[in-house]
């Protein structure tokens, strides 16, 4: 991690309960469940988990691709799946009383649903034990299986079918970036298959809020920031989130710039220009950041 100093002074997370943060982290770690909120070591913590809301990473901690920024460990045998670890997610979100969850994945490239199925399978059990939580689901891009093109669209559909099917209140997936830099920052993704799928997923469920997240900082404009907010607009997707970019070590992608804050409130307002419903702009945002305020 880079040291603390050469961070601006307006990268200041959140002071929080450091009872509440343990309780949490040891949940976790006794149940060998994996959260965004602690691999990344995410700034909000404290905030998040006393709003009761976290984020849960399915499908084992290693994941079969390997994007520049992501902290996830990344391997190319990835694990057995585990088939009670929905039981697991399920009652550590009843232990803990959380009211909003964001459940997340690894990209399970190498299982024939691309892990459409760890979704559903853990929404079914997390209801049965807190029938009234709001699931919001950040999924990979379920890409692939296929080198035909048409056939790699129609399983993709099909995995995204699957998950909506247990009816979230908000899809979510993430550009991360401008298109320029994709190749660059996300592994086995694509700018424009990532906009297939929020497109898809609205014409699926047109209920469902889709939303999707950039991380600032990797070095693009401003023009290509508000060329992508309007890309996502143009398949209809309703919330975005906007946040800082961190490097995690070393050996990931070197952070560009830090935005100002006041660039991210002036992008905030140029997002609800563009018809975003709901955004989530500044430095510490991240994807799942106050997801639970609609
Ligand atoms: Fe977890 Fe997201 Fe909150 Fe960070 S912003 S603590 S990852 S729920
Ligand atoms: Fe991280 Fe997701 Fe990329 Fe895997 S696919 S390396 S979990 S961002």
């Amino acid at each position: 991690v880079l040291p603390e100093e050469r961070l601006p002074s307006w990268i200041k997370p959140g002071i929080g309960k450091a009872s509440q943060l343990e309780k949490v982290q040891k949940l976790v770690k006794r149940n060998r469940l994996h959260t965004i909120c602690e691999e990344g070591r995410c700034p909000n913590r404290s905030e998040c988990y006393a709003s009761g809301t976290a984020s849960f990473l399915l499908g084992g901690s290693i994941c079969t691709r390997s994007c520049a920024f992501c902290q996830v460990e990344k391997g190319k045998s990835p694990q057995e799946v585990d088939v009670n670890e929905a039981k697991r997610v399920a009652q550590a979100i009843q232990q803990l009383k959380l009211n909003y969850v964001v459940l997340t994945a690894v990209a399970r490239d190498d299982l024939h649903d691309h892990g459409a199925s760890i979704f559903t399978e853990t929404i079914v059990a997390i209801r049965e034990l807190v029938p009234n939580i709001n699931i919001e689901v950040l999924t990979p891009d379920f890409w692939g299986g296929s080198s035909n093109e048409d056939t790699a669209l129609r399983l993709q559909k099909e995995r995204l079918a699957k998950v909506l099917s247990a009816k979230p209140v908000c899809f979510n997936h993430n550009l991360e970036t401008v298109e320029r830099l994709q190749k660059e920052v996300r592994r086995g993704a694509t700018y424009r298959r990532s906009l297939g799928l929020l497109k898809t997923a609205k014409e699926l469920a047109p209920k469902t809020p889709t939303k999707s997240g950039l991380m600032l900082g990797l070095g693009e404009t401003l023009d290509e920031i508000i060329k992508t907010l309007k890309d996502l607009r143009d398949v209809n997707c309703q919330q975005v989130t906007i946040g800082q970019y961190l490097r995690p070590s070393l050996s990931h992608l070197p952070v560009h710039k830090y935005w100002h804050p006041s660039e991210f409130d002036d992008l905030a307002d140029i997002a609800k220009n563009l018809g975003f419903l709901k955004v989530n702009s500044g430095p510490l945002v991240r994807s799942s950041y106050h997801a639970e305020e609609s």
